[in-house]
């Protein structure tokens, strides 16, 4: 786990987690969809809450190259889903994420969106592994869903050099592009791995950040906290995987977050506004 290149980004958003997480004020209520009432969160727009005018800080990027981003800068009390790799394709989540206009954001493995390399059996045996290979990241676009970069097949760039670097991040990319029709703008490496190799590759390809993650979401729905207090902070970023049981594991998530007077946000607009990303 990146404990050590998470605290290097930490200067970045500090300041910015002062309100406290109101552990289960909230009764638990019915799952609306997330989008409901918030300015500019039209129906047909994009899923999920959308940053209000100022809310959220500026992200600054070091030395021309992309910014390593593990939470986002605000006080608001939002947090951000995002699924990697891309393992088990159960079509029953894509409709619970449709029909609930969940926003995700997704960060694909070539290896495991085809099947290819050896499973990830950690939330047990997969009944739809590589079921629909490219298709079904393609249905979860359809769905709102963005479709980002996780390499071609999982290795710790670290010990990798430049050239090999730039191989399994700018042939993903590509490859994404040609399946699903928009070139990736965020990275995330594997294991949280990376050094400046990683940064000066991605950006030669494309990618406008580099994101992290704040927690880790257990089978079960589980949260797994990279903070000594063990609550959700406004901003935090949380990571699944695509794993067997998701869809409940994911509704078990999604009601804590909601039970702890938390929304949902939409990643792809708070990076905008933190300026690290183009807009459209
Ligand atoms: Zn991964």
């Amino acid at each position: 786990m990146a404990i050590t290149t998470v605290a290097a980004v930490s200067a970045v958003v500090a300041g910015c987690s002062a309100e406290p997480a109101g552990q289960d004020a909230r009764s638990e209520g019915t799952l609306e969809p997330t989008s409901a009432p918030t300015a500019g969160a039209r129906q047909d727009g994009p899923p999920g809450v959308l940053p209000r005018k100022g809310e959220v800080g500026r992200i600054a990027a070091g030395a021309g190259l992309p910014p390593v981003i593990s939470s986002i800068p605000t006080r608001r009390k939002v947090v951000f889903l995002t699924i990697d790799d891309g393992w088990e394709q159960d079509p029953g989540f894509v409709a619970k994420v449709r029909s609930q206009r969940i926003p995700i954001t997704t960060f694909a493995m070539r290896d495991a969106v085809e099947a290819t390399g050896t499973p990830d059996t950690s939330g047990g045996a997969g009944r739809y592994v590589g079921a629909g290979k490219w298709g079904y990241f393609r249905t979860l676009r359809d769905a709102g869903v963005a479709i980002e970069n996780h390499t071609l097949s999982h290795p710790n760039l670290r010990t990798m050099g430049f050239d090999a670097q730039k191989r399994e991040i700018c042939r993903a990319s590509a490859l994404i592009r040609k399946e699903i029709g928009a070139r990736p703008t965020l990275f995330r490496p594997p294991f949280g791995n990376y050094n400046t190799d990683t940064l000066r590759a991605a950006k030669s390809c494309g990618i406008e950040a580099v994101l992290l993650w704040t927690a880790t979401v257990q089978p079960g729905g589980k949260i797994a906290y990279q903070v000594p207090d063990k609550r959700l902070r406004p901003g935090d970023i949380l990571l699944l995987h695509f794993r067997p049981n998701l869809a409940r594991d994911f509704q078990i998530l999604v009601d804590k977050i909601k039970r702890r007077g938390y929304e949902l946000g939409n990643l792809e607009a708070y990076l905008t506004a933190a300026r690290v990303r183009q807009a459209g």
